[in-house]
């Protein structure tokens, strides 16, 4: 069993930063969760830095506690879970970069360990689905996002952080019957970009949507969809108002709080998941407090959680 530094042992500010202390291993014998960054930004349209993602979000995740009262879930202690490193990435290079993270998610995927990326943008996500659909085959997308991501292509051509979703449907890692969209804002291109999520057959939750509807209403809709069959929920941290995670490439105002996205997470029990990622924190944009990387530690930590309480119901 692999489980954090005992922090009433050892003060939370000492030692070497992992994901919420738990051990660095490469190994996967007796391991839930792999836990990893994928230190890359050459995807990005505007602002670049998440690079730096995984390095910040582990400092900020130094504070996460072994029980999680809101799930009524032991997290910690009874999913054993590690740090397992970065993914290897080849700056400026993003075609050799996603092959070189599907690489390494690939035998994570097939010790049968569910891999828990740090991003990273949001283009890194196809490696993880290629690696993982080749074990469990077209997964059940759960997106958070204010985009879609799926446009056909950025400056001609075809891989960037705002078309990874459309590649991973084309190369058939997602099942989109069973998949969803929710947290969608903001302005687009054209009309048609609206109906991009349901012409591809997946259900579509825009913020103006999602805003109305309360955390069981959503979990309800999100399991009807996806059955029983293996998901993969990708949490892009601009899902949330810039006000509680400005430390992101295409931040759009008028989204969820901090207590609302973490609310609808938690609704997301009663599904099989096979792998999950937070990606787009680009930590120099961030306040003084560090609130994105905060964030974002906690949404893994809800993440985890889930896993925790499918264990628990099993
Ligand atoms: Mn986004
Ligand atoms: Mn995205």
């Amino acid at each position: 069993m692999f489980e954090p530094t005992d922090a009433l042992a050892a003060p939370r500010f000492t030692g070497i930063r992992t994901f919420a202390r738990l051990p660095h291993t490469t190994t996967l014998d007796g391991v839930d969760c792999a836990i990893f960054g994928m230190p890359w930004d050459g995807g990005t349209s505007f602002r670049s830095g998440p690079r730096f993602g995984p390095e910040a979000i582990r400092s900020a995740s130094a504070l996460l506690r072994p029980y999680n009262p809101a799930q009524a879930v032991q997290v910690f202690g009874n999913l054993s879970c590690v740090d397992r490193g970065d993914s290897p990435t080849v700056p400026g290079y993003i075609t050799e970069t996603l092959g070189r993270i599907e690489e390494y998610v690939q035998p994570i995927v097939e010790a049968g360990v569910v891999p828990l990326g740090m991003g990273g943008d949001h283009s890194i996500t196809i490696a993880e689905l290629r690696a993982i659909a080749k074990v469990h085959g077209p997964v059940a997308l759960i997106q958070f996002d204010s985009h879609t991501d799926l446009w056909d292509q950025y400056f001609g051509l075809p891989y960037n952080h705002g078309t990874v979703m459309r590649r991973a449907i084309e190369d058939g890692c997602i099942d989109t019957a069973r998949s969803v969209q929710a947290g969608i804002r903001g302005p687009v291109y054209a009309p048609e970009d609206v109906d991009a999520t349901a012409s591809y057959g997946m259900e579509f939750v825009p913020w103006r949507r999602l805003a109305r509807m309360t955390p069981e209403q959503f979990g309800t809709l999100v399991r009807e969809r996806v059955g029983t069959g293996p998901a993969f929920i990708s949490f892009d941290i601009d899902f949330l108002d810039p006000s509680f995670a400005p430390a992101t490439g295409t931040p759009e105002p008028g989204g969820p709080t901090s207590h609302e996205a973490l609310e609808f997470l938690r609704a997301l029990t009663g599904i099989r998941f096979v792998g999950f990622d937070v990606v787009e924190v680009a930590p120099q944009y961030d306040g003084p407090g560090q609130q994105t990387s905060l964030i974002a530690a906690n949404v893994i930590y809800e993440m985890l959680s889930l896993l925790a309480v499918e264990r628990k119901n099993r």
